[in-house]
């Protein structure tokens, strides 16, 4: 499917193989193609999270290895195309996901999970709902009826959609994928936020070197109109939403992609800033100290 296309679909996922599909916000019912969709996937809902796996405190599934410097939600090179155009159950529709449209209601995200995660896996994942919960008004929540929410599923790469698209959505923590900060990023993306230099207010803050970043992937690194993504706060270049400097599979990885107007090193540590936090809880309206 076109690039342009794809573009518009507002989709955040920078993995290759989305096989989830696209919603215009909240007031589509679940679809008999969503449904079919949902029976054509292996998938086989695992127990929810338990209270114990929350308070874990791991930060990583210590079964796999982390490449050096790469950023996995940037796994974008080994697949079938970027970020849902192979999806064969893409219904080209627009999403009208825009800020406070993507919110979930009552900050209460509804999940179920696969049984495809180790138990590792599951306890880093329980760990990282629970600095959501620990630092925001949100929280993730078993799904018992819930007509919209969230699956979270053991695909290629690490992707997620923004916000609440309506209906049963994917969310993929691939191998590779299970470690805090990615676990953050992408829950982010679920909770409601693009990355952080599709602000339209990008270019006062970083250079984008285009001539390093091959074409078909110039789209995630450009800003975006003022209604087309959140803008609370401030743009935030050490956000767990924002690239790193560099890119594996950029032209020349040794040279940057992204560099800070500032001089500072662009891209996240292992967590949330402050900032992430606080656009976290202004998005859901939490007592934010
Ligand atoms: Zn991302």
């Amino acid at each position: 499917m076109a690039f342009g296309i794809c573009k518009s679909l507002l989709l955040v996922a920078v993995s290759l193989t989305l096989t989830s599909w696209m919603y215009s916000a909240g007031a589509n019912p679940v679809t008999s193609e969503n449904e079919k969709h949902l029976r054509d996937d292996p998938f086989q809902a695992g127990h929810p999270l338990t209270e114990e796996e929350f308070q874990s405190g791991v930060t990583e599934n210590k079964g796999a290895t982390l490449e050096n410097g790469l950023q996995p939600w940037k796994h974008q090179e080994n697949g079938t195309g970027l970020s849902g155009c192979n999806n064969p159950h893409d219904t080209g529709k627009k999403n009208a996901n825009k800020n406070a449209d993507v919110r979930w209601p009552g900050a209460q995200i509804p999940y179920v999970i696969s049984t495809a995660f180790l138990a590792e896996e599951r306890r880093a994942i329980a760990s990282a709902m629970a600095i959501y919960h620990g630092k925001t008004c949100i929280r993730f929540v078993p799904r018992s009826s819930q007509r919209d929410y969230l699956i979270i599923i053991k695909s290629s790469g690490c992707w997620a959609q923004k916000g609440r698209v309506g209906g049963a959505q994917q969310m993929s923590l691939g191998n590779g994928c299970v470690y805090q900060s990615v676990i953050l990023h992408e829950f982010m993306h679920a909770v409601g936020f693009d990355h952080e230099q599709n602000r339209p207010d990008q270019a006062r803050y970083i250079t984008v070197n285009f001539t390093n970043i091959l074409p078909q992937h110039h789209w995630l690194f450009v800003s975006k109109p003022r209604d087309a993504v959140n803008t609370i706060g401030n743009y935030d270049i050490k956000s767990i939403m924002h690239y790193g400097a560099y890119a594996s599979d950029s032209v020349t990885p040794s040279l940057p992609t992204i560099v800070a107007k500032n001089g500072q090193k662009v891209g996240s540590g292992d967590g949330f800033t402050w900032m992430d936090i606080y656009k976290l809880n202004r998005l859901y309206g939490c007592p934010f100290g």
